[in-house]
């Protein structure tokens, strides 16, 4: 595309974006059940779509700004037994309290809450313990998997970066909803804390992923020959456990 109508395409975008509606809670009704949909309208949208939010637990409609709201919703009301079923489907979810299961480089531990105990979080055997008050451990514990978090995929993305001559600018945690890890042209790379939660396999292969972006900004062959060099085992399982996994991580600490 020239230079020129992308421009103007783009700055198009930014006008029609300033001018987006805010979303909009809808409720539909199927077999006696009301399903929450969150009606969004998109300027870069040709089509009307529905999509699962796991992170929020929400199925969001979107629909072009030239589209009537009533075909909108027309669409998503013939749609509402996929919508039902998808929202059955979702993972429960994994609040952070006392009692509660918790991943931890994908095996199954034991929240403990510790309030008369000196410290802030640490593990015992299959247990991770948290001190202090009952509301700040959530806080607490989603702090210290960060760091655990950080201090796994730091060295590990040094490594691998050292493997193909490139340097690593930074590493940032970061809690993105919708992606696991991400490369910016500047050489910094950020990863979602919840990693931290997902077999060490998972963990190698997101890392050798965006590493393999500071090579290749693309999906081509040629990045996948490289990110498969740079896993230490074979990338099919890593793949499908995020695919079959990938849901139920968001559902942590919510
Ligand atoms: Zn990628």
């Amino acid at each position: 595309m020239p230079a020129r109508s992308l421009l103007r395409r783009t700055f198009g975008q930014f006008l029609a974006k300033s001018a987006l509606p805010p979303p909009e809670a809808l409720v539909i009704a199927h077999a006696g059940a009301l399903l929450p949909v969150t009606f969004v309208r998109s300027a870069r949208a040709r089509r009307v779509s529905l999509r699962v939010d796991p992170a929020q637990r929400r199925i969001v409609l979107t629909a072009p700004l030239r589209m009537s709201r009533a075909t909108a919703i027309s669409f998503a009301e013939a749609q509402a037994g996929w919508i039902a079923a998808r929202l059955k489907r979702l993972p429960a979810q994994q609040p952070f309290i006392d009692g509660a299961e918790l991943l931890l480089l994908g095996v199954p531990h034991r929240i403990r809450h510790r309030p008369d105990a000196r410290g802030t979080v640490w593990l015992e055997g299959a247990e991770v313990h948290v001190a202090g008050k009952p509301e700040h451990l959530p806080r607490r514990l989603r702090d210290w998997l960060a760091a655990e978090a950080r201090r796994r995929i730091t060295p590990l993305a040094l490594a691998k970066a050292g493997k193909v001559g490139r340097t690593v600018k930074r590493v940032g945690l970061r809690d993105s909803r919708s992606r696991w890890g991400s490369c910016g042209p500047d050489g910094g790379l950020s990863f979602s804390w919840r990693l931290i939660l997902a077999p060490p396999d998972v963990l190698d292969y997101l890392v050798a992923h965006e590493v393999a972006h500071l090579v290749h900004m693309n999906h081509g062959p040629r990045f996948w020959a490289l990110a498969r060099d740079l896993c230490d085992g074979p990338m099919e399982a890593p793949q499908a456990w995020l695919k079959a996994n990938g849901e139920r991580l968001l559902q942590y600490g919510a």
